[in-house]
């Protein structure tokens, strides 16, 4: 009998094994991904196929487009400039293939027991281990987590055959760099993945069904940041729905229709990234008595449990956004409730982050929810433009804006548009975390010159008196 089972060993699942493990539990973590000798790979689809080799990929990529494109105003110049791809590429495999197995000697030496093979729910704290030579086995333990993931939503007008019409992993894969490149959806995958193969030399054309482009970011960064795309030549066709999709002649012809026109257009390759359903199918028996919504999510409570007893589920299988961190720290969280601690999470403060350049990032409200809960707000914008470190770096694209509390100055948004966002929104989060007022912000000393600077003059910018703001938002 064991304490914890953990049903898969993503962000999520291995890092509650391994707090579970570190607070004294006994604690088995199944996964059914394997290498070629039958050995479980850890790291789920961020090491393996998301937030890792995508990261990577958009690294080389920029290395390449700053290269070809802006190292000349420093006064470099690269004659004959070239791209290996299958150097990029084992370059990108290296580094999941290091993590992956960091993540194998981690579990290991927290003593988490480790299994090869497909986890299934049963009634009365039992899971059903089918092993990779297809024999079952059944295990018994106090407390099972479920934490299987999620998988790329497939469309009938566009499916995936997995060499030309691919999803997100296919689009980590290609062999050669395609001349016109087709993507179905202009969310987080679209944008980031579009941006690695649009910087390498692919003209990209992204078909996105709303008419708003990121919906889920503030106003004022979505219309920046598609004026900035479009700039770097991404072509983003709003409005515009996918009717059918087929391969022949070595091409894809693609129908789509907005509200005025049906077209046509023509690709080498074509990413479907209209996002991704849970892992839920074939995880539990029908009398395990846990309860899925309309869209196959689990049923959990704010501290992820779900309604029958034991059962916990975290990650991309239950509500909130699809991110690694939520996932990971949902696996804390759980393994600690498990352990009798009365942890809890903050769900208003969950970053978001698109690794796009510049990037955006963005935590707390935004301009239309606070308009939409009626609460009054004060507006502290930046741009980088009149940051001196972003200007000496060729970074000036972008700003930051930070939403105050009229009441209270307390801080209720921030939101960043820039070539380290990610960076700087990490500590708008932390001073949000600790109920800090935008006037607490701009009393902190700033190293100068760095673009964190921006953050600062945003804060000050609440209250009129940013120091380096010549034209400033009322
Ligand atoms: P997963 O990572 O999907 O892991 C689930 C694991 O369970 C898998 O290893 C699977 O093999 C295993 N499994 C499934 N069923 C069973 C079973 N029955 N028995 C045993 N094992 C099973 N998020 C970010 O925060 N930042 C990013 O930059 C980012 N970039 C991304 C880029 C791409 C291209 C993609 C596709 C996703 C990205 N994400 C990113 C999202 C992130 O990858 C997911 O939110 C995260 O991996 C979810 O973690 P998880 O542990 O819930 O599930
Ligand atoms: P998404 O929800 O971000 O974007 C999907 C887009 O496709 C939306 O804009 C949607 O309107 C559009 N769409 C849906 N159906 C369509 C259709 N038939 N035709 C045209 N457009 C259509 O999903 P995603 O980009 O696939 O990413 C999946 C998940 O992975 C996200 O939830 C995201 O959080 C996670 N992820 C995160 C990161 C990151 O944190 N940087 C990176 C990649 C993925």
């Amino acid at each position: 009998m064991y304490d914890v089972i953990v049903i898969g060993g993503g962000p999520a699942g291995y890092v509650a094994a391994i707090r579970a493990s570190q607070l004294g539990l006994n604690t088995v973590c199944i996964e059914k991904y394997t290498d070629d000798r039958k050995n479980p790979i850890f790291g789920g689809t961020c090491l393996n196929s998301g937030c890792i080799p995508s990261k990577a990929l958009l690294d080389s990529s920029q290395k390449f487009y700053d290269a070809s494109k802006s190292y000349k105003s420093h006064g470099i110049g690269i004659e004959n400039i070239m791209i290996d791809l299958s150097v990029m590429m084992d370059r990108k495999n290296s580094i999941v293939k290091k993590l992956t197995s960091g993540i194998d000697s981690l579990l290991k030496a927290n003593k988490v027991n480790i299994i090869s093979g497909s986890g299934k729910v049963l009634a009365g704290s039992k899971v059903q281990l089918t092993t990779l030579d297809n024999s079952i086995e059944i295990l018994e333990s106090k407390n099972i987590i479920i934490a299987t993931g999620s998988s790329p939503i497939e469309i009938k007008a566009a499916n995936f055959d997995d060499k030309n019409i691919v999803d997100s992993t296919g689009a980590l894969e290609f062999d050669e760099i395609p001349k016109k490149l087709g993507v179905i959806g202009a969310g987080v995958i679209g944008l980031e993945l579009g941006s690695v193969w649009a910087r390498l030399g692919s003209k990209v054309t992204i078909i996105e069904a709303m008419d708003d482009f990121l919906s889920m970011t503030d106003r004022d960064i979505a219309r920046a940041s598609l004026k900035e795309f479009q700039k770097q030549g991404l072509d983003i066709k709003l409005g515009s729905r996918v009717i059918s999709s087929q391969y022949g002649k070595e091409k894809i012809k693609v129908i789509y229709e907005d509200k005025k026109n049906k077209s046509e257009i023509e690709f080498d390759k074509l990413i479907v990234a209209v996002g991704r359903s849970p892992n839920t199918k074939n995880i539990f028996s029908e009398d395990s008595g846990v309860e899925l919504d309309s869209n196959g999510f689990i049923f959990v409570d704010d501290y992820c449990q779900t309604n029958a007893s034991n059962v916990w589920a975290i990650g991309d299988v239950v509500r909130g956004p699809m991110l690694a961190h939520k996932g990971s720290e949902e696996g804390i969280m759980v393994a600690e409730r498990i352990a009798s601690k009365d942890t809890k999470l903050n769900y208003d403060l969950v970053p978001s982050v698109i690794y796009t350049h510049p990037e955006i990032a963005w935590v707390g409200k935004n301009e239309s929810e606070l308009k939409a809960e009626n609460i009054d707000y004060k507006i502290g914008s930046f741009p980088f433009a009149a940051s001196g470190r972003a200007l000496a770096a060729d970074e000036s694209v972008g700003f930051v804006k930070l939403l105050s509390d009229k009441n209270d100055d307390g801080l209720l948004g921030a939101h960043v548009f820039g070539a380290s966002a990610a960076e700087i929104l990490q500590q708008a989060l932390i001073s949000m975390e600790f109920d800090s007022s935008a006037e607490d912000l701009s009393l902190i000393m700033f190293s100068h010159p760095t673009v964190s600077e921006a953050l600062h003059e945003a804060a000050l910018s609440i209250h009129d008196h940013a120091i380096h703001l010549v034209n400033k938002r009322k």
